[in-house]
């Protein structure tokens, strides 16, 4: 097949070094590597190589909703943003809750995936939180899932949550919770405290996620089971968490970039004026004592991972007002750079820290083979190539997302993607999609 000799890397931001790549696997990294025969060259000089990212939390929208994202576009856009593998939630339409639509899923992947695409599996099904969907038969199915979640709702009676636990455990898979209590967030528009005060509108409280974490803590202890927390978001939730972990229980958690950068003063003094509806996610953008809690936690190791949440809505579902506008911002493209000004900038993390917590990290609490791997001899070559020494202005145009509500145009992120390697196969070159 191919053979790459990726020159000067540098390995996690190390010394520089080459990569030889024959036939998709890493077949040699060292500080000079001699050109075997001939070999298509990629000159890395400047940048840092990390392994290819995966990501835990992505919507591609597909099937049903192509008018805001393709698995085509979706995971051009994961490829732009370095990643090698991104799991896509199941609150599609129709809802990926049995094995026909996860393998659906699994095969427009293969097709059309500029990244692989692994399908999350519901939970309940048609996520209505009535009965479990067909757990067993998708974990069975070739699209071989392992991630569970009724993610954009809360399986929020305790004891499905019980038997979805229980049922994983057959084939080692995890039930990733969103976690919203509904009763204490019917109506929310924005996180409930000053800024929720100020401008009229119904607060989301911290404990409506706090109070399921701690449930379902307990429960995955109970049954003997793993459970991972979605977007964690709030400085009590890190406390619960830390406390779960210290009793040795096997509970994961991610954080979204948005959440490690943003605070609810984005909506009430935005560029654009309040109330402007690009900065309307679930969970809501939280106060600066959360970011910062989210960040020691994302540091010391109590959160596990950065997943990314891409949410692509089209313009009419988010250019409208606040109430009627649709949760969600896409991050994909921008979930590197945005994880740069927030952890390596600030000294909490350094790059070997990034490719635990956006690579390796994700890869085993979705038992994703082939993915997440240290880049070293044998090892399969997915590999991104990131020039952090630049600092752009995020253009929302120059995306390849099929939606654009991004809340960071403008905004000057550091950082850039520079090439993206798919078991040895150039995604991106030179930043764009190959
Ligand atoms: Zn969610």
């Amino acid at each position: 097949m191919s053979t790459i000799l990726i020159k000067n890397a540098r390995v996690l931001g190390g010394d520089p070094s080459d990569i030889l790549i024959k036939d998709g696997v890493i077949a040699e990294i060292g500080a000079t590597v001699a050109k075997a025969g001939k070999a298509e060259t990629i000159d890395a000089t400047g940048l840092i190589a990390l392994p290819g990212l995966v990501d835990l939390h992505t919507h591609l929208r597909e099937p049903g909703r192509e008018d805001a994202e393709t698995v085509e576009t979706g995971t051009q856009a994961a490829a732009r943003g370095g990643y090698t593998a991104v799991h896509a939630m199941a609150n599609t339409s129709p809802v990926a809750d049995t094995a026909g639509v996860v393998e659906q899923v699994w095969r427009l992947g293969q097709e059309y995936g500029y990244c692989d695409v692994q399908p999350v599996g519901a939970v309940t099904s048609g996520l209505e939180g009535r009965q479990l969907a067909e757990l067993g038969a998708m974990a069975d199915s070739a699209a071989r899932v392992r991630v569970f979640s009724d993610d954009g709702k809360c399986v929020s009676d305790a004891v499905l949550m019980r038997r979805a636990l229980e049922y994983v455990k057959a084939f080692d898979g995890v039930v990733a919770q969103h976690a919203q209590e509904p009763r204490l967030t019917e109506g929310a528009q924005v996180n409930e405290g000053e800024v929720s005060g100020r401008l009229g509108l119904t607060g989301w409280p911290a404990v409506a996620e706090e109070a399921i974490i701690a449930r379902d803590c307990l429960l995955a202890a109970h049954v003997g089971s793993r459970l991972h927390v979605c977007h964690v978001s709030t400085a009590g939730s890190v406390e619960i968490i830390r406390w779960a972990k210290s009793k040795g229980w096997d509970v994961t958690a991610e954080v979204t970039p948005h959440h490690l950068l943003l605070t609810d003063s984005c909506v009430e003094r935005s560029p654009a004026g309040p109330y402007n509806p690009i900065y309307k996610v679930n969970p809501p953008l939280r106060t600066n004592e959360d970011v910062q809690a989210l960040r020691e936690a994302l540091a010391d190791g109590t959160i596990d991972c950065v997943a990314t949440d891409h949410a692509p809505h089209p313009v009419e579902d988010k250019e409208t007002e606040w109430a009627a506008a649709a949760m969600g911002m896409i991050g994909l493209e921008t979930a590197l750079s945005v994880v740069q000004e927030a952890m390596v900038e600030t000294g909490l993390l350094d790059w070997a820290g990034i490719a635990d917590r956006m690579s390796y990290r994700p890869a085993r609490i979705g038992r994703l083979s082939g993915h997440g791997s240290p880049l070293e001899a044998g090892a399969t070559a997915n590999i991104t190539l990131y020039d952090p020494s630049v600092r752009t202005a995020v253009d929302p145009a120059a995306m390849v997302s099929k939606s654009r509500n991004t809340p960071y145009e403008g905004l000057t992120l550091p950082g850039r993607v520079v090439a993206t390697l798919l078991r040895g196969r150039p995604t991106v070159l030179e930043g764009k999609l190959v």
